[in-house]
């Protein structure tokens, strides 16, 4: 038996009595053990998994089993879960467990999911291949010689090799999108503000946002809906009614970014897939037409500025005295702070905490930082002018298809990764990677959908429909 891909099958299964969650649940937890070479799974969660199992089996039994009875997740290990570990990919909190849930922990359990694991990711969710997790990198489920992007590169693997139907990543420039799109699986970043941060390890506070990977759009609708809306508990959540997720059958007007399309070093094959895709739309009735991204190559520049500045102070507060590592030389409180970090936090998060310091610092705080959000306004901008006229935005989701372990080596060839995909995190909107490509290499890649602030259900609702 393997895992249900979709909520739809797991619940008919369900309803057929030809399984059980229980038996589910076993299997994901088989299926994470004998695919444990891929390393996935930081810790798998068997006791409170099957715990939780048994009491879905027992609501399903009475009728009162919640929306999402049936689907088997696994939380990237930046996502708190009460009683349980949660260390960021990161040697700085080894050992650390977790005195409370996420909002989105509370959500899912509530709606009855089964939490089998916390995954694999870059630490602290810096990067775009998971080769920067102290714990090891993750191998592609589809291509082990290949990277499974990153930094959610453990949520996208516990979908594409058939252990989860859902699993939860976070996305601050990509990190949800390009390993959904380098493993062959759908993944969604929520609107800024829509999905509660809280008990999300924070790396860049007004980027972060938690979103779900799954096999189909329909899924991760489901999954969004249980976890979005208004949380007291994050003072960005938004007080706004989610939408119905409704569509209309209107043709609608999808526009393109020129300077995406025929960007250099898009991939040959990923272009023509576009213009293929441009060509189908247009065969269903809607319009397509090419729009001007003048910003293009400001985009990673910007949010490298701003991201490393808001990282820096997100992570002063790993000091080795109030969790997680602390060095056991340090005489004094500033030895204990130097040496803690020196030996918590590995070379990219090092990297990011002096880039971002260095920014913020007096003297060059108006020269970068300054600047960078100024240049964020006018990217904000840009981006919801389309809006007014379009239904949605398509590009590619990354450049290139998922590259070999230790092939890209230099930090800003790694960074310029994410060119199509931080746009949605520097303007806030919400933006899903949906797998409709294969490449003549076997691998696969994703389109990138993105729409106005607050239509995540209907742009959900529309891949579905147009990419199912
Ligand atoms: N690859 C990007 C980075 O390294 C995005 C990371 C993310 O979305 N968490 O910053």
């Amino acid at each position: 038996m393997s895992t249900p891909r979709t909520l739809r099958e797991a619940r008919s299964a369900l309803a057929a009595g030809s399984t059980s969650v229980l038996a589910l649940t076993r299997t994901a937890l088989e299926q994470a053990r004998s695919k444990a070479h891929l390393n996935i799974f930081l810790e798998l969660f068997d006791e409170s998994a099957l715990g939780k199992a048994a009491e879905v089996d027992a609501k399903l039994a009475s009728g009162t089993a919640g929306e999402l009875a049936g689907a088997i997740v696994s939380l990237k290990d930046n996502l708190c879960y009460k009683g349980h570990k949660v260390s960021a990919a990161s040697k700085i909190l080894e050992g650390f467990t977790s005195p409370y849930s996420a909002t989105v922990v509370e959500r899912l359990l509530a709606a009855d999911a089964v939490i089998i694991g916390r995954t694999n990711c870059d630490e602290f969710a810096m990067g775009s291949s998971n080769e920067n997790s102290a714990y090891g990198a993750v191998l592609n489920p589809l291509d082990t010689s290949k990277v499974p992007g990153g930094s959610s590169g453990g949520a996208a693997s516990s979908v594409a090799a058939g252990i989860c139907n859902v699993a939860l990543g976070s996305d601050t420039g990509g990190s949800i999108r390009q390993p959904a799109s380098f493993c062959g699986v759908v993944g969604f970043k929520p609107t800024y503000g829509r999905v509660s941060r809280y008990g999300l390890i924070a790396f860049a506070s007004s980027f972060d946002q938690v979103g779900p990977f799954a096999h189909t759009a329909e899924d991760a609708l489901s999954v969004h809906k249980v976890i979005a809306g208004h949380d007291e508990l994050d003072n960005t959540s938004s007080q706004r009614a989610l939408g119905s997720g409704q569509t209309t059958a209107a043709p609608l007007k999808v526009a393109y970014y020129r300077e995406c399309v025929e960007r250099e070093g898009l991939d040959p094959e990923i272009k023509a897939h576009m213009l293929a895709q441009f060509a189908r739309l247009k065969a269903l009735g809607h319009s397509v037409e090419p729009i001007e991204l003048p910003m293009l190559d400001h985009l990673v520049p910007t949010y490298y500025i701003l991201a490393t500045a808001e990282a820096s102070s997100n992570l002063a507060r790993f000091d080795g005295i109030r969790y997680g590592h602390r060095s056991k030389e340090a005489k004094g409180v500033d030895d204990t702070y130097r040496r803690s970090r020196t030996e918590g936090f590995g070379p990219e998060v090092k990297r990011r905490i002096l880039l971002g310091t260095f920014v913020l610092s007096s003297g060059y705080y108006d020269a970068y930082y300054a600047q960078g959000m100024r240049v964020r306004r006018l990217i904000r901008e840009n981006t919801l002018k389309a809006f007014d006229t379009y239904d949605l935005v398509m590009t590619p989701t990354c450049p290139s298809t998922a590259f070999g372990h230790g092939e890209i080596s230099d930090p800003v060839t790694m960074y310029l990764q994410d060119i199509f995909t931080v746009q949605a995190n520097l303007a806030g909107v919400p933006a899903v990677s949906l797998p409709t490509g294969t490449h003549s290499n076997g691998l696969p890649f994703g389109t990138q959908l993105m729409a106005k602030p607050f239509a995540d259900e209907r742009l959900l609702a529309l891949a579905h429909e147009l990419f199912v």
